[in-house]
């Protein structure tokens, strides 16, 4: 099976990404080509052309491996146990750096926490900061963080996952009930400012779900210009001279924003 870019056309780049066979079904081999290499092969098909493809793969898998997850925080004032996550994801596909799936998720997420060090702001709850391993071929990091933080799940106020790239911040996605969001809205119009202010329904991530599906705890993504994501996400072309500094920060901003005051504010949000 050769699977189109999910991309737009443009830089040639094969996008990989995980694949999962049926227990029962044979394991046919699938490869990625690039969006202009699947349109050359149509073309050939359309005019009636015997297309033959010479497949040389080296992909196979390895056993597992112990891996970790990253988790760091700033102890809340006054509610210590009751805690507030950002997060993104360390793992990524090794044809390219990783840069913005999900390193630049990483940085904004633990810049967020940095940034209240340097200002010297220790909110009432706890802030976490987690960088979640194997997001990508099998989401064990969220499982994992899942089955270990089980007793306190109930204490999560509010899950943040940034794996969205870390282009110009438009908002959050949100998901919870009806108040938190009124809640939540209102707090990102203290970012009306960088044009971070919009709540749209749905928020949430890949490595946070386990966690908020069973503590159902509020989830949130923060969400970015995406035009540019699917260019260069799962591609060669993934490396840190896409990301603009200025942007990045902006998200920074944008988390710590939104981390600090949900975990400052005097009732919880739920
Ligand atoms: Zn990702």
């Amino acid at each position: 099976m050769l699977v189109r870019a999910i991309g737009p056309t443009g830089l040639r780049t094969a996008h990989t990404g995980a694949l999962a066979y049926a227990n029962d079904a044979p394991k046919i081999p699938a490869a990625a080509i690039a969006a202009e290499d699947a349109d050359r092969l149509q073309r050939m098909v359309d005019r009636g052309d015997r297309v033959v493809v010479r497949l040389a793969m080296e992909a196979h898998f390895e056993p597992d491996a112990p891996s970790a997850n990253v988790v760091g925080e700033i102890r809340g004032r006054e509610r210590p146990e009751e805690i507030v996550v950002v997060s993104g994801h360390l793992d990524s596909w090794d044809v390219g750096a990783g840069a913005t799936d999900d390193g630049g998720g990483c940085v904004v997420t633990w810049e967020a926490l940095r940034i209240m060090k340097k200002l010297n702001l220790r909110p009432r709850r706890t802030v976490r900061v987690v960088l979640w391993t194997n997001e990508e071929n099998g989401g064990r990091g969220g499982l994992a963080y899942r089955d270990q933080h089980r007793g306190e799940l109930g204490s999560h106020v509010m899950m943040m996952e940034s794996d969205g790239g870390v282009f110009r911040p438009l908002g959050f996605g949100f998901t919870g009930s009806d108040q938190a969001r009124e809640k939540v809205k209102g707090i990102a119009t203290l970012l009306s400012g960088i044009g971070a202010d919009q709540v749209s329904p749905g928020g949430g991530g890949a490595d946070i779900t386990p966690a908020t599906q069973e503590g159902r705890i509020p989830a949130m993504s923060l969400e970015v210009d995406g035009s540019k994501y699917f260019l260069i996400h799962h591609t060669p072309a993934d490396t840190i001279d896409k990301i603009d500094p200025i942007e990045m920060a902006k998200c920074a901003a944008a988390v710590a924003v939104m981390a600090y005051v949900v975990a400052d504010l005097p009732e919880r949000l739920q």
